[in-house]
């Protein structure tokens, strides 16, 4: 067996840890006599996965207790639509900031169901860049502010979370979610789809402020109900069980590595190795304003695109795997979530180094 170390935007990889564990548990989970993936979602085996995963996610984001934590299915994409279904509360517009193609997709969404104002995007076009937060037009009677907290497609990320002034802040977390601590009380409502840094594709958790729950529009979906969600443990059909315990796998893992603090400590040192080489390098090139870097995704270009292909055969030769960018912006692009260890961001700098000398 050779895994290769894998710079997957997503699904992306998982800890080694945890899929050992899988593996191991995978026939017969915990002396129940059979895998989770064939267990009653009402059983008392899975009820008790399901209630630490929880219970070990709220411990390891420090979720405060006038919070739901809901796990669903439908991705991030789901959410697009969920959140105004469940947000608007009688108002008729939300606000947008639109820093990457993911924020462009939720605003879009979002139109469906009510006035869904861009109020900040780069003019230029160019998402590279956060948009100075003294030229947002944010609208005081909006029903929330949704923004993207990283840009995957872009490796654009704030540095900060921005004030709501009394609006909802409502955050698309999916490729940033347990990258460091967080402040959940800033937020109204934040969602991730679990298969970039927190499991396998297939779930999607939210954490939403109780005192928004309760005023879906009538033609919500039930499945897309937050209150009716919460009220049934996010069982009102049955969950993506097996992808909550994997998902529970991870908070686990979380825990044993050190939480959260030391987890984003390992984070910055690994982006800031690939940085620090890139902006170096003089072959290689990264777009993203300093301040707006993502830890999490690394795109960047060769110094001439001709030479794509080449890198990346390369790159596969030595086991670093899916390293080609999103094709709506070309050129390489390095996952590297909790899961990826330093010394896979060590081999990719190795191996830039390597060919940018007999290429360059
Ligand atoms: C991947 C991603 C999505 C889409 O998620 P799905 O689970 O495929 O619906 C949305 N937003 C961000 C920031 C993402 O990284």
């Amino acid at each position: 067996m050779t895994r290769v170390f894998n710079f997957s935007a997503g699904p992306g990889a998982l800890p080694e840890p945890v899929l050992r564990q899988v593996q191991a548990e995978l026939l017969e989970w915990n002396g129940s006599g059979m895998s989770v993936m064939e267990m009653s979602h009402r059983d008392k085996d899975f009820m008790s996965i399901a209630t630490q995963a929880e219970k070990d996610l709220r411990e390891v984001l420090n979720v405060p207790a006038n919070y739901k934590v809901l796990f669903l299915q439908g991705g991030a994409l789901g959410q697009f639509a969920a959140v105004p279904m469940n947000l608007l509360r009688g108002k008729t517009s939300a606000d947008y900031v639109v820093t990457g193609s993911w924020g462009v997709k939720a605003q879009k969404e979002a139109g469906k169901y009510c006035k869904a104002n861009i109020v900040a995007k780069p003019a230029d076009g160019k998402f590279n860049r956060i948009p100075p937060v003294s030229e947002w037009k944010l609208d005081p009677n909006a029903a929330y502010l949704h923004y993207t907290p990283n840009e995957t497609i872009e490796g654009v990320e704030f540095p900060f979370i921005p004030d709501g002034k009394g609006v909802p802040l409502v955050a698309d977390y999916s490729s940033t979610f347990l990258s460091r601590p967080l402040d959940v009380s800033k937020f109204g409502l934040i969602y991730a789809g679990a298969q970039k840094n927190a499991g396998p594709a297939g779930l999607v958790m939210v954490i939403v402020r109780e005192d928004l729950l309760g005023q879906a529009l009538p033609i919500a979906p039930s499945i897309f109900d937050y209150k009716q969600m919460a009220d049934n443990e996010s069982m009102l059909n049955t969950p993506p069980c097996f992808a909550w315990y994997v998902a529970g796998l991870v908070f686990q893992w979380i825990k044993k590595e050190g939480g959260l603090a030391a987890i984003a400590e390992r984070n910055r040192r690994k982006a800031g190795l690939l940085y620090d080489y890139i902006d170096a390098s003089g072959f290689y090139a990264n777009p993203v304003e300093k301040s707006a870097r993502s830890w999490m995704n690394v795109p960047f270009t060769l110094k001439d695109a001709a030479l794509d292909d080449e890198f990346l055969k390369g790159a596969k030769k030595r086991g670093l795997s899916t390293l080609k960018g999103h094709r709506s912006v070309g050129g390489m692009r390095a996952s590297i979530y909790n899961a990826m260890p330093e010394a896979g961001v060590q081999a990719l700098v190795d191996y830039m180094k390597e060919f940018a000398r007999v290429k360059g």
